[in-house]
């Protein structure tokens, strides 16, 4: 096995890693509103092939040999970097939103709107990193159907999901979700 494909799952592990003590609070947390439309459910099951499935039998078989593609040695250790990225990223936007956090676009009992930290910066660190996370795989599963797959899936469901949380989220928390909208950035920091 070689080396990205090694960091590929350990930065996969991690992630979970880092989210499971977020799950188990949102699993007995109160919801107060959901928004989850069937094309973003579909989007969410893609992605699940395109992050998990197809990187497991490209990564366990050689059934998907015929599609690899070969990068210089230096790019593999760019798709390490970006992991790195999106693993701190990750991290620090869990560590802010804490009990606000959910795996879809919901509002809780006593949901507050979190605007320190990474947040005070930029509204989708998560999605962001979903970006960093696509581009890193590509790097480092040099094959054209594991490899380019969570991108080409995320893009559409990013732009799907933003929109309903932004309206959601304007609807739950009105002009102070406006003002803390015009002083960031979506996914790029605004300082
Ligand atoms: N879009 C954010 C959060 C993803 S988690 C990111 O990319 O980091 C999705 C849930 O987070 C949504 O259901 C919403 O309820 C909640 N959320 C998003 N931004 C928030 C904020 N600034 N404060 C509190 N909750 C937020």
């Amino acid at each position: 096995m070689d080396i990205f494909k090694i960091f590929y799952w350990a930065g996969l592990v991690l992630q979970i890693v880092i989210r499971a003590p977020y799950q188990k609070t949102w699993k007995n947390t109160e919801k107060t509103d959901q928004r989850v439309s069937p094309t973003e459910k579909i989007l969410l099951g893609l992605l699940t092939v395109a992050g998990f499935i197809l990187p497991l039998i490209y990564s366990v078989t050689n059934w998907l040999d015929f599609a690899n593609y070969s990068l210089p040695t230096w790019m593999g250790w760019l798709g390490v970097f970006f992991l790195a990225c999106n693993l701190f990223i990750f991290a620090r936007a869990h560590q802010d939103l804490k009990s606000n956090w959910s795996p879809s676009v919901q509002i809780f009992e006593g949901h507050h709107l979190v605007t320190n930290g990474i947040y005070s910066a930029i509204r989708h660190p998560m999605y962001a990193s979903g970006f960093l996370t696509g581009i890193a795989q590509m790097l480092l599963l040099q094959n054209w159907l594991a490899g380019p797959s969570y991108l080409i899936v995320f893009i559409p469901f990013y732009f799907l999901r933003v929109q309903a949380e932004e309206k959601m989220m304007l609807d739950t928390f009105g002009d102070q979700y406006r003002e803390y909208r015009d002083k960031t950035g979506s996914l790029i920091p605004k300082f």
